[in-house]
């Protein structure tokens, strides 16, 4: 092949890649919903767009108050030859604006993050929902132990209730009217570090749905200064990449949910307690809301779409400090008279108290009634002991000591941990009070020196870090290669 072939082939090359990204790009386009201009609302909501010179989209309703403003409300927009618009967007030789309306160009482009995603068009054959995607209860369980540890009876109350919530909306999908399955919105209580949220994470993933973390604490009564209820649902949508349907099948997981309880003896308006849970029932029994697209806070200039949450699976988790004083409140005064009177201090040192947790004690910590009705499903979590927390350090998939392990086989070292040296750091993580959140940074601290000096000799076969060394007393034991 000659210079000339060559030089033109790659011409080609080069045209085909730039066809190529501007088909990509209008696929793009086209995926995405048309947006006003003016209001920001996408077409679904303000109906078919009329496209303007400069490839711009306006709503008729704001199209005709630009009318309205320059004729003095003596101009029906009904009555207009869009086509006469339209030429005007065709004709390249036209840069100018019909001169009542103003030169919109100046406006910034809508950002990516701002634009939503065109619903598919449904066919009555193929439900956008199929069961087999869903794994059976095992299968989720099994999933689930390979990354969360202990945690048992958690991880299959949750793998049955993820479960029946799909099936759910597989046979809403259907159209099987005969029987009406409710949702199984979860209530999960558990000390902090004890997995909450690692648990919905992990959840997540493997069920390959969009998941959303909302922090109730941030939450207010609309009109308070705070974030709105809807700004949850905003979250999710974002995750979902601006695919509502994506979302309409997707997680929220709400944290911190025991600090929305009612406020004790307040004078004022509780707006970011009881009224926090108010506003949620709507969001969790399942109704439209309208949400900003974007995850931003609501205003003018931020597009606005509609969500159904009816498909939405919530979650919500919190510690419930002091919960367990009113369930050892409410055991021991069952079951002080008579001659099974249980002692006063029984329950003292019951690891599974919380699991022993009734809606009286959650309505005695201040949930309100209609709140538990739409959180059906109630999931403890233990706290963690040092076994666990021991557990946790060797064994999930991705466990801690493994991530160093693999980080140090890249210098061809390998790593080992006394047992000893393993409860050490569990005992100190328990001192910390945070669960297994402590474990990663004791370990981290420990670690420091060792991942700064081994790379420097490069004849180090294995090292194994022992109790000695955690306590000060000694080194880490190295041997060297053969
Ligand atoms: P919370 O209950 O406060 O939401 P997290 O889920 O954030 O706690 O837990 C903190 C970290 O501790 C997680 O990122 C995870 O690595 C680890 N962890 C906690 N519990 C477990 C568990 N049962 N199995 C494995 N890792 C866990």
């Amino acid at each position: 092949m000659d210079e000339k072939d060559k030089n033109n082939m790659e011409q080609e090359n080069g045209q085909d890649a730039s066809e190529n990204e501007k088909t990509t790009k209008k696929k793009e386009k086209d995926e995405y919903e048309k947006i006003c201009y003016m209001c920001r609302r996408p077409e679904s909501v303000a109906g078919p767009m009329i496209s303007m010179p400069g490839g711009m989209d306006v709503c008729p309703s704001c199209l005709q108050k630009a009318f309205d403003s320059v004729m003095g409300g003596n101009f029906d927009f009904g009555k207009l030859d869009l086509n006469q618009l339209d030429k005007l967007d065709k004709d390249k030789s036209n840069t100018g604006f019909p001169p009542f309306l103003m030169n919109l160009s100046s406006i910034n482009p809508i950002p990516k993050r701002q634009q939503v995603k065109k619903k598919k068009e449904k066919t009555d054959a193929e439900p956008t929902f199929k069961l087999d995607d869903i794994p059976a209860p095992h299968k989720i369980k099994a999933q689930l132990d390979e990354y969360v540890v202990g945690q048992e009876m958690a991880k299959k109350v949750i793998s049955v209730a993820v479960y029946n919530h799909y099936k759910r909306i597989f046979v809403k999908e259907r159209g099987d009217k005969d029987v009406v399955i409710e949702k199984s919105n979860i209530l999960m209580i558990g000390p902090t570090g004890s997995g909450k949220t690692y648990l919905v994470k992990t959840l997540a993933k493997l069920l390959n749905v969009p998941l959303a973390i909302a922090d109730a604490t941030s939450l207010t009564e609309a009109g308070y200064i705070g974030d709105d209820i809807e700004s949850v649902v905003s979250k999710l949508l974002a995750a979902a990449d601006n695919d509502v349907e994506k979302a309409e099948h997707g997680i929220i997981f709400i944290d911190e949910i025991d600090k929305i309880a009612k406020k004790k003896n307040m004078n004022t308006r509780d707006v970011s307690g009881e009224a926090v849970q108010q506003e949620l029932l709507k969001l969790l029994e399942g109704s439209t809301v309208d949400v900003p697209v974007g995850g931003g806070q609501k205003n003018a200039m931020t597009p606005m779409t509609s969500v159904n949450t009816d498909n939405i699976l919530f979650i919500c988790g919190g510690a419930f400090p002091d919960l367990e004083e009113i369930i050892k409140e409410r055991l021991t005064k069952t079951s002080s008279m008579g001659f099974g009177a249980d002692l006063k201090d029984k329950y003292d040192k019951d690891p599974t108290l919380l699991s022993k947790v009734s809606n009286e004690d959650l309505r005695k910590f201040g949930m309100i009634p209609e709140f538990l009705g739409r959180l059906p499903v109630t999931v403890t979590l233990q706290g963690l002991t040092k076994e666990f927390l021991v557990r946790i350090l060797r064994e999930p998939k991705n466990a801690i000591i493994r991530q160093y392990e693999k980080l140090l086989e890249l210098d061809e070292v390998k790593l080992n941990f006394e047992e000893e040296a393993l409860e050490r750091i569990a005992e100190e993580a328990m001192k910390k009070d945070t669960g297994a959140r402590a474990l990663r940074a004791i370990l981290e601290e420990y670690m420091l020196d060792i991942m700064y000096e081994i790379p420097k000799d490069s004849n180090i076969g294995s090292v194994t870090i022992t109790k000695a060394y955690l306590d000060k007393k000694g080194g880490p034991l190295i041997e060297m290669r053969a």
